[in-house]
């Protein structure tokens, strides 16, 4: 029996990260300054901790500057906005990313909405999702970003495929649909309100899974010879006791035995995400010099 590929983001993620480093090395060789990413961190919450000690770490292995700001939980609002506002004028600065979720008293939108749009390399700014949909060059939310890099390495041309995205959040599944269209695939964005979801992930060509469910989309529902990209990132109980494991939105072990391609979880999209994270910081470093942006990247 053939069984579908396994698209390993980890691999595709590390290359992606050498490029970057390159395109860094001609910019600080070009400008005398490394590119520089600050990273806000507020409350003392262990993943986001975690996320970000990754992101500092592998800024600093890129090759370009790190700067983190920790913050109590209980900080005010207007303190976290005279944080931005002083980044957005710092020159060392190029990218300014603010972990989320915040504090349930601060306002996410009020806070993406004070980032410099020029120094949004988490996308999420008005500006640049207004960008996105009008077809202009924009700085692009990091996931979705890297899951059409996986799709466009596996499958090249992607014009005309039928692609259906599960999941319409502003970080997922909006941008993500923003950014099929713009390949010129047909689009469906399913949510928690369609009707016959089985029905309707089973048109895709290519099927993005943004949902936060683990093993929602069971492999039959998949059309054989698409391409699967899973985001969701669930972590449920594993087979010992006391013990966790990751899991996707797709029943993985379902789908591959028809599906062309699919990513793994983990080792999928995560990996990817950071990787597009220092790509966005070095894009928004060269846009704010006047060079253009590094080819391929
Ligand atoms: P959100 O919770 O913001 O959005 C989930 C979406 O799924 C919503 O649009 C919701 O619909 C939809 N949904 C919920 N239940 C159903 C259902 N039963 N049927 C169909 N649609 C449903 O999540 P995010 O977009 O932020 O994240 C999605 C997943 O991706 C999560 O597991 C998250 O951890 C993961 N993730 C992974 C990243 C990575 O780096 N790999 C980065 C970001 C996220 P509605 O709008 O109607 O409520």
């Amino acid at each position: 029996m053939t069984i579908g590929k396994l698209i390993d983001g980890k691999a595709f993620a590390a290359g992606l990260r050498e490029q970057v480093a390159e395109g860094v090395a001609d910019f600080v060789a070009a400008q005398g300054r490394k590119p520089g990413l600050a990273v806000v961190l507020v409350g003392e919450d262990p993943a986001s901790a975690v996320y970000v000690r990754n992101k500092g770490k592998m800024t600093v292995e890129a090759g370009m500057e790190s700067f983190e700001y920790k913050r109590p939980a209980s900080i005010k609002a207007e303190d976290l906005l005279d944080l931005i506002e002083e980044l957005n004028g710092d020159p060392r600065v190029d990218g300014i990313l603010v972990q989320l979720p915040l504090p349930k008293h601060i306002d996410e939108q009020a806070v993406i909405a004070a980032i410099d749009p020029a120094k949004d390399v988490d996308g999420f700014h008005v500006v640049n999702s207004g960008r996105l949909a009008v077809g202009l060059p924009a700085l692009v939310p990091c996931t979705p970003l890297g899951c059409l890099m996986l799709l466009k390495d596996e499958l090249g041309d992607l014009s005309g495929l039928e692609a259906v995205v599960v999941g319409r959040s502003n970080i997922v599944g909006k941008p993500m649909a923003q950014l099929l269209l713009a390949e010129s695939c047909t689009v469906t964005v399913a949510h928690s309100r369609t009707r016959d979801l089985a029905s309707v992930v089973h048109r895709g060509d290519i099927v993005v899974a943004a949902v936060g469910r683990p093993e929602m989309i069971k492999g039959e529902w998949i059309k054989p010879g698409a391409t699967v990209i899973d985001v969701g990132i669930n972590r449920v109980p594993g087979e010992e006791p006391g013990k966790t494991k990751i899991v996707g939105d797709v029943a993985t072990s379902e789908a591959i035995s028809h599906v062309r391609a699919i990513t793994p979880v983990p080792g999928g999209v995560g990996p990817m995400t950071i990787a597009v994270l220092l790509r966005n910081t070095l894009v928004a470093a060269c846009m704010r010099a006047g060079l253009a942006a590094p080819e391929g990247l």
